[in-house]
């Protein structure tokens, strides 16, 4: 009996790197990057100091349009899901890629491509930017790119740093490419496992005009509640007068080279 729990518990984790889904840890709150010496070592990299045409952590107070942004992906298990989703609503939205998925899942990046959503840089295996050096982090971001390019023939210009480190090394590095780091405003940390009835709990009450929020498609068999609480987010937000928006439309950016 003992025997057979422990294969069926092989076979699920199996299934899962079945589903192009790496081990790795997603991001972290606002809360601990602020407090992260390699990401705060400089006032102006704080949570909320947009750098205009450089970095940002949101997009104008003025309007009542929001962007909702899915990382990690794209997989063959959730980004279907949420497409089908947002397709049904009318919603556009921002993926932020790891080149390493892209490559195992062609296909869904297309589609996430053909059906007018944007697709930003977050490097090629999700590592740390803002420790593994500078010639590393260069190689993880241009992977990323080329793979991108090579699918869609779009390189992204928009880049969200995994766990939202950086440092001025790395920014340096962004912007040499032309290229530009969106962070976020609203992190849902739906890679906890949060049920639906908590995710929507972590966005709808909190929005705010400009607001960026994070989410996942990817890398973790954690997200259900993800999938299940978008409809009612999108629906929710929308009755609260905003209007969802892709990345490159809130921040009025290029969203490609
Ligand atoms: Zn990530």
């Amino acid at each position: 009996m003992r025997s057979t729990w422990k294969i069926a518990v092989l076979v699920v984790a199996a299934l899962w790197l079945a589903a192009c889904t790496p081990a790795q840890k997603p991001e972290t709150s606002i809360q601990s990057d602020v407090g992260n010496a390699a990401s705060a070592a400089d006032a102006q990299f704080k949570r909320g100091q947009n750098i205009p045409g450089r970095l940002y952590w949101a997009g104008s107070a003025q309007d009542k349009k929001v962007a909702l942004t899915f990382d990690d992906g794209p997989d063959n298990i959730w980004t279907p899901k949420i497409l089908d989703i947002l397709n049904r609503k009318g919603v556009k939205a921002t993926f932020f890629v790891l080149g390493s998925q892209a490559q195992r899942c062609p296909d869904m990046l297309r589609r996430i491509d053909a059906e007018g959503h944007v697709i930003g840089n977050h490097t090629f295996d999700h590592v740390n930017l803002a420790t593994v050096g500078s010639p590393k982090a260069d190689k993880e971001l241009d992977e990323c790119a080329n793979i991108v390019q090579n699918i869609t023939g779009k390189r992204p210009r928009l880049v969200r740093p995994p766990f939202g480190f950086h440092n001025p090394t790395v920014d340096k590095l962004v912007y040499a490419k032309g290229e530009i780091i969106v962070l976020w405003s609203l992190d849902t940390e739906d890679w906890k496992g949060y049920d639906s009835r908590t995710v929507k709990q972590r966005i709808l009450p909190k929005m705010k005009n400009g607001f960026i929020v994070l989410q996942h498609d990817g890398a973790n068999p954690h997200l259900g509640g993800t999938v299940q609480a978008l409809p009612e987010i999108i629906d929710g937000l929308r009755e609260q007068g905003y209007t969802l928006v892709t990345i490159p439309e809130l921040l009025n950016v290029e969203p490609y080279q």
